[in-house]
């Protein structure tokens, strides 16, 4: 599977990569991952 999201922080709209990368958790929904902005917000993405 090839993954090819951008993220983007909710609070600031920088782009957010794997250094920024706090949690990932698999769950039947998708995969959730939380990731943690230098400006201090955190952004949840859920891939399916
Ligand atoms: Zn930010």
């Amino acid at each position: 599977m090839i993954e090819n999201i951008t993220n983007t922080c909710e609070g600031c709209d920088r782009s957010l990569g794997e250094n920024a990368l706090m949690l990932s958790m698999r769950t039947e929904g998708g995969e959730r991952r939380a990731y943690e902005c230098a400006c201090g917000a955190v952004t949840v993405t859920v891939t399916r």
